[in-house]
């Protein structure tokens, strides 16, 4: 690029692309001029829905516009999303709801409605597929998206087909993205976070070490709490001063991950986008309000997190086929445990069974204070739970599953109470666990 070459740019209102560095739209007059002299070369993006749940609720109920929302609930549950107004006033994700209710006493606040946001997380991400199949989903509402090679498809650069998308999902959505441009996953990432909300971030090759010399080491993938910690003992503090440093040094002080600082610090960050076919889990956890350690105790609360997961399925129509089991320790630590089952399921009895094996292997004496269970690689209903292939004994239970659901959908979700009673029927399995 020539030094005195007039930026590539575009308007993000009207999108008429603009040769030029001027601040508004010549077109139209907006200011949302985006203009970077990488523009046209630039391939990777990560799109960023901005505090999905609260604008779904809000698109949902235009009286919540203007008020600060919170989505998360229970006595002891956390903040799973605040709105931006609800972020000025110092709420935060993953916050303890008094404290969010601390912070912001007005605060309207929501239970999460998981479907819904299942159902427009894939709106979105379908709207995504049609740009390219590159996309590889992070989460409900995040995705990268390697846009090479599409622009004769669009007749336009990626820069231009993101921006043309951010609207659409405006007009036809009713939420708004922000989006992060780049050469590689590292930075668009870090771009998309940079303008939230309505953002749209470039960072070119030409930047990216000045840009992130100045940043925090805590920006590196992968670098948490601990981490920070112990970089912080060496001294270490910014990305800056892990440039200056030698890749040899790095590893030998802190083995891949230093490969890793070493790569990351200078902007090289080779890793591809890999799409998957489907996106992430349908779950459910519950923080209690005293610290479980007993089966007797923590089994129901399965049962009825199955049940919970189960009908979200059964509503959204969806199925999975890896069950994943969540335990939090008392001192925050947070274990997974997963088991895939030969065929996709949605039943609340199949979820709990394979939850109740991985639980078990769990159960040591240590206390939780947190246990979830979810549904993982998720398919259309259709291909679960196929009768021929599911053992005689639970052909029988996703039979009496399916009356109880009937039963539920007539009087409602209080009418039909399963017991806890489990093991019937199993070798090695003396003990009656959970019956309350
Ligand atoms: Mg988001």
């Amino acid at each position: 690029m020539p030094v005195n070459a007039l930026p590539h740019g575009l308007c993000r209102d009207c999108l008429t692309p603009a040769q030029t560095a001027s601040r508004r739209c010549r077109s139209c007059g907006s200011p949302r001029m985006l203009a970077h002299a990488e523009l046209e070369n630039l391939f990777l993006a990560h799109i960023d829905c901005d505090a999905f749940y609260a604008a779904v609720e809000k698109r949902d109920n235009p009286e919540l516009r203007d008020r600060p929302v919170i989505i998360g609930g229970g006595k002891r549950g956390v903040v799973s999303t605040a709105c931006y107004i609800a972020r000025i006033n110092g709420v935060r994700s993953a916050m303890p709801m008094f404290k969010a209710l601390e912070a912001c006493p007005e605060a309207v606040v929501i239970k999460p409605d998981m479907e819904k946001y299942v159902r427009v997380g894939r709106q979105v991400r379908s709207m995504m597929e049609a740009l390219t199949p590159m996309v590889e989903p992070l989460s409900i509402d995040e995705a990268f998206l390697d846009l090479s090679g599409t622009e004769k498809l669009h007749g336009a650069p990626p820069a231009m087909v993101l921006a043309r998308f951010a609207r659409q999902v405006e007009e036809e959505v009713g939420i708004t993205v922000s989006v992060g441009l780049s050469y590689c996953k590292f930075l668009a990432k870090v771009a998309s976070d940079l303008d939230k909300p309505r953002g749209f971030s470039v960072i070119g090759k030409s930047e990216a070490f000045s840009f992130l010399s100045r940043q925090p080491v805590t920006l590196i993938w992968g670098v948490g709490k601990a981490f920070t910690a112990t970089l912080a003992r060496d001294g270490l503090h910014t990305i800056g001063q892990l440039q200056t440093m030698e890749r040899n040094d790095l590893m030998r002080r802190y083995g891949t991950m230093g490969d890793r600082l070493y790569h990351l610090s200078r902007g090289m960050d080779e890793r591809s986008v890999k799409p998957r076919s489907e996106a992430k889990s349908v779950s459910s956890e519950t923080t209690f309000n005293v610290d479980l350690s007993r089966a007797e105790d923590l089994v129901p609360v399965l049962r009825a997190l199955s049940e919970r997961v189960s009908a979200r399925l059964k509503k959204a129509d969806i199925a999975g086929r890896t069950i994943v089991l969540k335990l939090k320790t008392t001192d925050f630590r947070i274990r997974t445990r997963n088991r895939q089952l030969g065929d996709p399921t949605r039943l609340a009895d199949r979820i709990f069974h394979t939850g109740l094996d991985l639980l078990k292997r769990e159960i040591d004496g240590t206390r939780f204070r947190l246990l979830g269970i979810g549904v993982s690689d998720l398919t259309d209903a259709a291909k679960a739970d196929p009768p021929d292939l599911v053992d005689r004994l639970s052909h029988k239970r996703a039979l009496a599953e399916g009356a109880m659901d009937s039963l539920r959908e007539k009087f409602g979700k209080q009418a039909v109470e399963t017991g806890y009673t489990f093991g019937h029927g199993k070798a090695g399995q003396p003990q009656r666990d959970g019956d309350d």
